[in-house]
């Protein structure tokens, strides 16, 4: 029997969530569906990490794992779906997003294996949420340090670029893991425009306060939003450690600290 061309549930890939049984998603309505009912946020997260509800998304993410980069020609990629990953009840949610083709599509764990991830881990150490500075691949001893992160479509597009269905059709795993950890948040980051553009009706739809109109976004853009309890949830815009970004200094190591040690500063109760 040929091997898939990504890693098969359940057979030994280091933090893994999903088994032979984790039900896929097919359509965008089985995504709606399996977000929906999904009874715990680690079922929620194997069920993302299966999904084949976009064809041409699917299809990009099978032929780069198959095809690789010279690089990592010996390497198996993941070839999934990039599940939520970090704290299960996370004071700081970090939204991206997409995954990358050669960094979370071949490691399995989001921003993972990229020159962004190795920009973002640095400073995520740096201020204290996460346990060492760097993030190579899945087992390596990284831990999320009550923080958590997501990317709003989560599977790595052509030239970094979903269409608006696979954004809508993605949404609902993304709406419902805000909704899970909507409780204990108290900063979400939203690490570039798009990402603050994508994340206003998954706020919505998990039952945020929000302003109108909506503000602009910008490095160090911030927000109080109105969480689903009541308590106050602080929106921040960053620049996104892109390697366009970082080799201009448009991003530097100091700017990333900044949105983070705000992120990670107590909001009022
Ligand atoms: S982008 Fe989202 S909805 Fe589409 S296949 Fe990937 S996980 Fe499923």
């Amino acid at each position: 029997m040929t091997n898939p061309p990504f890693v098969r549930p359940g057979t030994g890939w280091p933090d893994d969530p999903a088994g032979p049984d984790t039900p896929v998603a097919h359509r965008p309505e089985d995504v709606a569906a399996l977000a929906a009912d999904a009874p715990t946020l680690t079922e929620l997260t194997a069920r993302q990490s299966v999904c084949r509800a976009c064809p041409r998304l699917v299809a990009w993410r099978e032929r780069v794992a198959v095809e690789r980069r010279r690089a990592y020609a010996d390497e198996p990629y993941w070839g999934r779906p990039i599940a939520g990953w970090g704290d299960e009840r996370p004071r700081v949610l970090i939204v991206g997003l997409a995954p990358a083709a050669h960094g979370g599509n071949r490691t399995g764990r989001i921003f993972t294996g990229d020159r962004s991830g190795d920009w973002l881990f640095a400073s995520l150490h740096r201020t204290g949420l996460a346990a060492i500075p760097t993030s190579t691949h899945a087992g390596d001893g990284q831990r999320l340090i009550g923080t958590r992160m997501v990317a709003t479509v989560r599977c790595a597009p052509p030239d970094n670029k979903p269409t608006p269905a696979e954004r809508a059709a993605c949404r609902p795993w993304l709406a419902r893991e805000v909704a899970e950890v909507a409780g204990g948040v108290r900063s979400i980051v939203a690490l570039g425009g798009y990402a603050w553009q994508s994340l206003w009706p998954v706020l919505g739809q998990a039952g945020f306060g929000l302003p109108r109109p909506r503000p602009v976004f910008g490095h160090g853009a911030e927000v109080e939003l109105a969480a689903p309890g009541g308590h106050p949830v602080r929106l921040l815009g960053s620049y996104h450690p892109s390697q366009q970004n970082t080799f201009t200094g448009r991003v530097t190591a100091e700017m990333l600290d900044a949105i983070f040690t705000r992120a990670a500063a107590p909001t009022p109760a």
